[in-house]
């Protein structure tokens, strides 16, 4: 029953995030950010749930990073994309945070099952969740990949996957032309 109301309490939140970037209501606040300092921040408020699932994250950015934009709609959009590389991927897999300098791109990825060309699209839709993912017991609306993509679209960045069924996913925000 309390995990019942837990989950419908998360849904109306998330419901409600959708709503207010809908409405353009969302105020951003750009500042210089050191992404390898960021990242490091990021994982140590993962390092509980990962040990949960004897998960390792790597943090794979060779020399130092500068992005411009607004830390706490990043941090929304990561935990959403670590969330799923969290809950999809396997037990005992490998998250790895990477930046390409020469694209300018920040890619969360995971060893899990994948996800086939055919979904590729729709799992940005709301309430879109993968046959696999709805008859187990992952929880989830089905609604964090679409906030994602709301939020970057607010801070002017692209978002898009790139997955291999069997092998593993990835998802690519791309600030080539912002922050
Ligand atoms: P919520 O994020 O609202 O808690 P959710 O994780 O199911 O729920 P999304 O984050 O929007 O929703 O993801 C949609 C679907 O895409 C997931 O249900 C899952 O089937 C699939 N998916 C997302 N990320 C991955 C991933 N890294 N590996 C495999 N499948 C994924
Ligand atoms: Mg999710």
């Amino acid at each position: 029953m309390i995990q019942e109301v837990d989950r419908i309490q998360n849904m109306l939140d998330q419901l409600l995030q959708l709503a207010r970037l809908e409405n353009g209501s969302v105020a951003t606040n750009a500042r210089d950010i050191d992404l390898v300092l960021f990242l490091q921040d990021l994982r140590s408020d993962w390092t509980a749930r990962l040990e949960e699932r004897q998960m390792q994250m790597s943090i794979d950015i060779p020399s130092a990073v500068q992005i411009h934009t607004d830390a706490t709609l990043l941090t929304l959009i990561l935990d959403n994309l670590i969330s799923n590389a969290w809950k999809y991927g396997r037990e005992g897999g490998k998250i790895v945070l990477s930046w390409h300098a020469a694209y300018r791109q920040l890619s969360v990825s995971d060893d899990g099952p994948g996800i086939h060309a055919s979904h590729m699209a729709q799992v940005f839709d709301r309430f879109y969740r993968l046959d696999d993912s709805r008859s187990s017991s992952v929880p989830g609306a089905g609604l964090g990949l679409s906030i994602a993509r709301k939020l970057a679209e607010v801070l002017g960045l692209g978002l898009r996957l790139v997955s291999r069924e069997g092998e593993g996913t990835s998802f690519i925000l791309d600030f080539h032309d912002k922050g």
